[in-house]
């Protein structure tokens, strides 16, 4: 059977990924690609892997029934708990999972790029844990907005290598990366979204994998059925999306929202809205959508919740989208503002930026009182206080 799942040889969703890298980076690749098609069989692995999740970062992950939403939408809503994850988010799901497959391959270095910092920190916490040494590049502007992070990354024994080329941001921290990888095959380059190069979208999907299995489980239990009716979850590159997606692609009576952050509107040119804004095109190595101009120059995006601050998505999800398996749906900064508001005085939990879009699109859904839907909490707010109380003050 057909899966959307599937890649072809070259590592396609039908028309979006591939490896458009240089020539030189061909063997770390397919270094890497072997070594990832071994160990996903490997029960030793998996075990490794498994036992961490639980005893380290604390899996598995409670669905939780909110009574406030639920009674809020008219329907049965449930949040996936990301946001108690050890680090506050999904992210480390995936970074544990390179760890330990960096490891196997005989790497003791890791380099990685970030641009609000979550995935550095996420990548300095598994290589403290496991021992590697850590590099992240991260844009100059991006190292002093983001000055808590960067903090905790050196706590945490990271070296944080500021690109200073460019707008000085996620991009221009990318390309440096890939130069480094270039100079340095020796290294292992460690990738925090389902973006990249084949097989990295793949690999990430597949770590980030475990949220879907565990609804189905948690669902059998609470509603006798593995199945929900709707999951919905937020955008930037996709992981936390991918991952609470994974086992209902080729469900298809289970209807799949992503969300993306429309900023101060799609139409206002101060967007993140990559499925409506964007076209077919490359960046970090794979054919994707990404906002772009007519000459193929990047969009600058912006969205209030860094995290969502990507002018591309993951192929797998251009697929699913322009497919029509997925449906986007677009929330504004003051919508997503709203939302995470909502959710702290109604259920006492702060969700960050990012998921309150994912939170904001229950706005706009019709939903009937049976509908069982899973909202993917992706991480929590602590990080975002600032950004919250910077905004109370404008408008207040
Ligand atoms: C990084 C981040 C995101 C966006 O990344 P995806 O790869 O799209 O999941 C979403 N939510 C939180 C809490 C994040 O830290």
């Amino acid at each position: 059977m057909n899966s959307y799942l599937d890649t072809d040889e070259l590592g396609f969703y039908g028309d979006f990924g591939g490896a458009y890298i240089p020539e030189l980076l061909r063997p770390n690749i397919e270094e890497l690609e072997q070594a990832f098609s071994y160990y996903r069989n490997d029960a030793q692995f998996i075990d490794e892997y498994k036992s961490l999740l639980k005893d380290y970062v604390g899996r598995p992950t409670p669905l939780y029934f909110s009574a406030k939403l639920s009674a809020t939408f008219g329907a049965k809503i449930y949040l996936k708990r990301e946001d108690l994850c050890h680090t506050g988010a999904h992210k480390v799901n995936n970074t544990i999972g390179q760890i330990l497959l960096a490891k196997r391959m005989g790497k003791s270095t890791i380099i990685a790029e970030t641009g609000a910092g979550q995935h550095g920190v996420a990548t300095a916490t598994a290589c403290a844990l496991s021992g590697m040494e850590c590099k992240v590049f991260m844009g100059e502007k991006d190292i002093e907005r983001q000055a808590p992070n960067v903090l905790r990354m050196n706590y945490l024994g990271a070296e944080v290598i500021p690109a200073v080329s460019g707008s000085k941001t996620l991009k221009d921290a990318t390309n440096e990366a890939i130069r480094y990888w270039i100079n340095h095959p020796e290294t292992f380059y460690l990738i925090g979204s389902v973006v990249g190069p084949h097989p990295y979208p793949k690999m990430v999907a597949e770590f980030q994998s475990i949220i879907s299995e565990e609804i189905r489980q948690q669902l059998l239990e609470k509603e006798g059925r593995r199945n929900p009716d709707i999951v919905i979850a937020c955008v930037g590159g996709g992981s936390n999306a991918a991952g609470a997606f994974y086992h209902f692609y080729d469900v298809p009576e289970v209807q799949l929202i992503a969300v993306e952050a429309a900023g101060e509107g799609v139409m206002t040119g101060k967007s993140a809205a990559t499925s409506a804004l964007g076209t077919p095109g490359v960046i970090h190595g794979s054919m994707t959508l990404l906002m772009q101009d007519q000459d193929g120059q990047i969009t600058e995006p912006h969205s209030i919740s860094a995290g969502l601050d990507y002018p591309g998505i993951g192929p797998l999800h251009a697929h699913t989208i322009s497919s029509g398996r997925v449906q986007a749906i677009a929330v504004t900064d003051n919508e997503a503002l709203e939302a995470a508001h909502a959710l702290a005085l109604t259920e006492g939990i702060i969700p960050a930026l990012e998921t309150a879009h994912a939170l904001g699109a229950l706005n706009q859904l019709t939903l009937n009182p049976d509908d069982v839907v899973v909202i993917n909490l992706s991480g929590r707010g602590d990080k975002d206080l600032e950004t919250i109380a910077k905004f109370i003050n404008k408008t207040s």
